[in-house]
């Protein structure tokens, strides 16, 4: 994680691919000429299947799917937490 200083972080900068480099990088830029501390994420869950949780974590249909990263993190505070809206049950999450 880049980082203009040491300091306590005070701006986190998330992105959601490296495609949005040209406009985070101007956010950097910013941070860096007034010696702000920030730090940089670039998160996807379809990068990093493994990491999703709960149903969406254990879901045949993760690699194509991964739910909405938005809704889960607005209801969870937790963008890799499963997908508060979908209906599906994952087969091994079944109870039997
Ligand atoms: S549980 Fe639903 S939202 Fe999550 S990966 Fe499976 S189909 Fe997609």
């Amino acid at each position: 994680m880049p980082s203009s200083n040491s300091k306590k972080t005070l701006i986190s900068i998330i992105a959601g691919s490296v495609s949005d480099k040209e406009v985070y990088e101007k956010a950097e830029k910013v941070l860096k000429e007034n010696n702000i501390s920030y730090d940089l994420q670039i998160i996807s869950a379809h990068r990093d299947p493994d990491k999703l949780k709960g149903k969406c974590g254990l879901c045949e249909f993760k690699l194509i799917c991964s739910g909405c990263r938005a809704r889960a993190y607005f209801q969870t505070g937790d963008y890799l937490e499963e997908e508060p809206f979908c209906s599906y049950q994952p087969k091994v999450a079944k109870v039997v």
